[in-house]
């Protein structure tokens, strides 16, 4: 297992690393070929108890924070497994936690901690508007003890497997708001109230095995109480829950780019060529040791994201940057590692092109590398805005 780092999560790094060695590359392989759901590693998660991680004990969870969260995160990546699967429940956390009244916290978290219901959804992104969140244009209206939704999202994860989703809509069109962040709210769907009674799902067949789906709001009511935190705040609200989940898919990057770099690393030493293990020459060597390098990097500013959320701190920026250095760093672990691998990279029995595949998604979701430098540029940096 490479790293020169040393953390006091050990103890959470066995206990995940020993649950993931019964779920194989095989597993997620014959998975990954039947575009299954692995419900039997994401049970054997939830029966263990991590992914209630930030559940607070009240409510029957661990009480830990992002930092710990996040180190769950990476050692499933890193055991060759891929949190995609179930990370939406910990990033989706943040949001009820920090926004949700204690009526909804109590209604919510113990079934969520239990394994009774899955909250792995989130509705943002819409085929219009893209990455420009504020202009969508999925609404929600008020109807006496109901809102009205209507409108359109795309590329939604896990609404197949999930019991909940966190929809963000607009309460107020953009055209009546002073500033354009304004007027969108934050509400709990229930997935299997609302699947088939105004809501529509299509899956959309993609190059990983992340199930995702496109959703059609078609008058759908949901009860008044299903809004989190105040209406017109909800944009606010869940930057908290993104901020949340650029750290944690940087965890799974950083995971990722590990099991890469060992797995290129062992092959380089076995893997003889004219003579000599291909790992000699020193035109092998150095793009892994890049790699292992940037990968080690991305981890440290991973650590200072999820130490400023967790202490309540401003963690935008770290979050971003955590999630572009992982992303690139796994990416580059990733070409090392299918270039070195010679043609056997490509055979799935090796697993290197699946998980090749699965990191490449992380350039562009859930946020893409050209809008994290336009925001440090922008919002750090002090450049001109560009839109
Ligand atoms: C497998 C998968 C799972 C997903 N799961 C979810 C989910 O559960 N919930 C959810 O809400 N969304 C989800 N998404 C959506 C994801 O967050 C978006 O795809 C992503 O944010 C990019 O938005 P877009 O696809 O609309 O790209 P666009 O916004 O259309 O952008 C396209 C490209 O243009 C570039 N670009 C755009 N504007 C600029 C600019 N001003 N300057 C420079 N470059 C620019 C971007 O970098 C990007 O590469 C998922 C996507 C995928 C592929």
């Amino acid at each position: 297992m490479q790293t020169t780092q040393h953390d006091s999560f050990e103890d959470i790094r066995e206990a995940v690393r020993d649950l993931c060695q019964q779920f194989s590359g095989e597993y997620f392989r014959k998975i990954d070929e039947a575009r299954g759901y692995p419900e039997e590693f994401v049970d054997a998660l939830t029966k263990a108890g991590w992914l209630a991680a930030l559940i607070p004990q009240d409510f029957g969870g661990s009480g830990l924070g992002l930092t710990e969260a996040s180190v769950i995160m990476e050692e499933i990546n890193r055991a060759g497994g891929n949190s995609g699967a179930c990370h939406g429940q910990m990033y989706n956390m943040g949001t009820l936690l920090r926004h949700g009244s204690e009526e909804q916290k109590r209604n919510y978290l113990p079934k969520i901690a239990n394994g009774d219901l899955r909250l792995q959804s989130m509705g943002v992104t819409e085929p219009t508007t893209g990455t420009d969140t504020t202009k969508i244009k999925t609404t929600a209206e008020r109807r006496g003890d109901r809102y009205m939704i209507n409108g359109q999202k795309v590329w939604i994860s896990r609404v197949q497997h999930s019991d909940l989703m966190i929809l963000l809509a607009r309460t107020t069109s953009l055209a009546d708001v002073k500033r354009k962040s304004e007027g969108m709210s934050i509400f709990i769907v229930d997935l299997r109230e609302a699947i088939g009674h105004g809501l529509t799902v299509q899956p959309i067949l993609n190059m990983v095995n992340h199930e995702t789906n496109e959703l059609f709001f078609d008058n759908l009511e949901i009860p008044a109480e299903n809004l989190i935190g105040e209406e017109g705040q909800g944009f606010k609200y869940i930057l908290d829950g993104l901020n949340a989940e650029r750290t944690l898919i940087a965890a799974e990057c950083i995971g990722d780019g590990y099991w890469f770099v060992d797995k290129v690393t062992e092959y380089a030493k076995e893997r003889v060529v004219f003579g000599r293990p291909i790992g000699q020459n020193q035109g092998v060597q150095f793009p892994i040791a890049r790699s292992f390098i940037n990968v080690e990097a991305a981890s440290l500013m991973r650590f200072e994201a999820a130490r400023r959320f967790d202490a309540h701190q401003p963690c935008g920026a770290q979050a971003n940057m955590a999630k572009l250095l992982a992303a690139d760093a796994s990416w580059e672990a990733a070409n090392a590692c299918l270039q070195f691998h010679g043609g056997f990279g490509f055979a799935c029995e090796y697993d290197v092109e699946r998980k090749f595949r699965e990191t490449r998604l992380y350039q562009v979701a859930p946020i893409s590398t050209n809008l994290i430098l336009s925001c440090v540029a922008e919002h750090i940096l002090g450049l001109p805005r560009s839109f």
